[in-house]
């Protein structure tokens, strides 16, 4: 089946594909060739206000479901995933211009967390606590916590919302998901294909358009209960302070500063294997991409001689095309702030120690490497984001723990060591919600992902996962002794 299949317009409103109240659209465009795929909806506050309304009305009867009958969805929609990988898959790299190779593993990694929490819905299991006096019995009872808001980015457009919406309807949650402007289309198919494996009209919702009037609509109601944001830690931070006037409960997965730390006793060839995962997939643009990469006195001239050709074999074009390893970024805003980061590092002393040939295209950027790079560089304080390494040298394991956790960010971290009781002291100094030991690619649905300091809080996946979805609620039977 074609990807066209699934283009969507409009935006899907308490089980409608809808048009905005005032007609007008904004076109979705290919990164990698500046063509238009499809025209959207420009939703704003009128259409944000009644998505929530359906969702309260739809939210009564999903979370009345038993559990079994909504993981029985849960896995259907799933099974529609994986059924439809391919098509999905193309959609997503022509909206979004990764590699089709990365956008099929992603419509599976997306589906997986579905699987997951469809198995879990079966698992919410409350407590009987021994109660401190006879006449009285302790139950802890777990319920859904209400209407979400779910707010994704552009650089994983399928699967950071099936991360949300998938506990969240395990839970018995309904969803107002709001995906970023330039990469709505993958939500919208998601959104198609839940219909379609039974989940009922208003329990997912799916819009955009005028961001900051969606924004404040999703944050000052009192019907929603809670937001789920994975993007910016700014906008983070200013869609916290919104949600304060009706005290929602938040989970924030936000941006990154991985610090990826290579020892003498590494294993070389496999440390490189690693960065490659790390810091291309995606042209470089995931929130756990080695950012800075700190390689140890002994072995820097044979890990850096051996990344440069790595790097030198990495095919740059449209994702579409066979053998590419690094399509576009996401638009030309993203090329500017690459290059700014990259002559800000040069300018202050940094050299580029290799720098491939780039597609042609406004939003394509040759795969660099730097080195001599130092922390009073951007390229160092601020998220790349783009197929950019840049290599600095330390001396003792003191050194690396001290730079790797000098950021206010704490996403993911790596390091390359086959020293176990390094391994050990390492893990535990380093302040990040996520440690890759000798491993480059740490992501999976059955493992707790989140970070610590201004990458946020809360996980996603795991058996951790439900818990953000859930309010404990306590209840007190007394009269029990005649
Ligand atoms: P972004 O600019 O923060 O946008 C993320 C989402 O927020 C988009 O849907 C955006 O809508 C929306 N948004 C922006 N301003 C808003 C407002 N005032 N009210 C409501 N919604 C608003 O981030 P991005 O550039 O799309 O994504 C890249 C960032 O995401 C990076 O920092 C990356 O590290 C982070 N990220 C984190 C994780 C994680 O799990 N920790 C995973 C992936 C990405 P528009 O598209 O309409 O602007």
């Amino acid at each position: 089946m074609a990807y066209e299949h699934f283009l969507r317009g409009g935006a899907f409103i308490g089980g409608q594909w809808s048009q905005a109240e005032d007609r007008t659209e904004f076109p979705v465009v290919n990164p990698a060739t500046g063509e238009e795929i499809a025209r959207v909806a420009n939703c704003g506050r009128q259409e944000t206000a009644q998505a929530i309304g359906a969702a309260v009305r739809a939210q009564r009867e999903w979370s009345a479901l038993p559990a079994k009958k909504r993981a029985g969805v849960l896995r259907a929609w799933h099974d529609l995933l994986i059924a439809n990988q391919e098509p999905l898959a193309r959609l997503l790299t022509a909206e979004q211009g990764k590699p089709l190779a990365e956008a099929r593993g992603e419509i599976a990694y997306g589906a997986s967390y579905i699987e997951w929490f469809a198995e879990e819905a079966k698992r919410i299991n409350g407590d009987v606590i021994p109660a401190p006096s006879g006449d009285k019995r302790a139950i802890c009872l777990k319920q859904p916590v209400g209407v979400v808001a779910c707010i994704t980015p552009w650089n994983f457009p399928n699967a950071m919302l099936a991360r949300k919406i998938a506990p969240a309807l395990a839970a018995g949650c309904a969803v107002v998901c709001k995906p970023a402007n330039e990469t709505p289309l993958s939500a919208f198919a998601l959104a198609a294909l839940a219909e379609d494996a039974g989940v009922p009209a208003g329990v997912i919702s799916v819009l955009c358009g005028r961001t900051e009037e969606i924004g404040r609509e999703l944050t000052s109601s009192k019907s929603v209960r809670k937001l789920t944001f994975t993007g910016s830690t700014a906008v983070g931070k200013k869609l916290m302070s919104d949600c304060a006037g009706s005290v929602k409960r938040m989970s924030m997965e936000l941006g990154g500063n991985a610090p990826f730390i290579v020892f003498d006793d590494a294993d070389i060839d496999a440390a490189v294997t690693g960065l490659m995962a790390s810091k291309f997939r995606n042209a470089g643009q995931t929130c756990v991409c080695a950012n800075r990469i700190l390689v140890q006195d002994g072995v820097y001239d044979e890990f850096s001689s051996k990344l440069v050709r790595a790097v030198q074999n990495l095919k740059v074009g449209d994702g579409m095309e066979d053998g590419v390893g690094v399509g576009p970024l996401i638009s030309e805003k993203a090329v500017e702030k690459v290059s700014g980061l990259i002559e800000d590092a040069c300018e202050k002393g940094a050299k580029v120690l290799y720098a491939g040939a780039s597609a042609s295209g406004p939003c394509f950027v040759n795969p660099t490497v730097l080195e001599d790079v130092s922390a009073d560089m951007r390229v160092f304080t601020d998220e790349i984001f783009g197929p950019v390494a840049p290599l600095a040298r330390f001396a003792t394991e003191d050194e690396a723990i001290r730079i790797a956790n000098d950021t206010d960010y704490g996403l993911a971290s790596y390091v390359y060591t086959r020293d176990m009781a390094r391994i050990w002291r390492i893990g535990e100094s380093l302040e990040y919600g996520m440690v890759g030991v000798n491993e480059g690619i740490i992501s999976n649905e059955a493992a707790p992902f989140g970070g610590v300091k201004e990458s946020g809080f809360g996980r996603e996946g795991s058996k951790y996962g439900l818990d953000d979805y859930l309010e404990l609620k306590y209840m007190c039977i007394g009269g029990i002794d005649k």
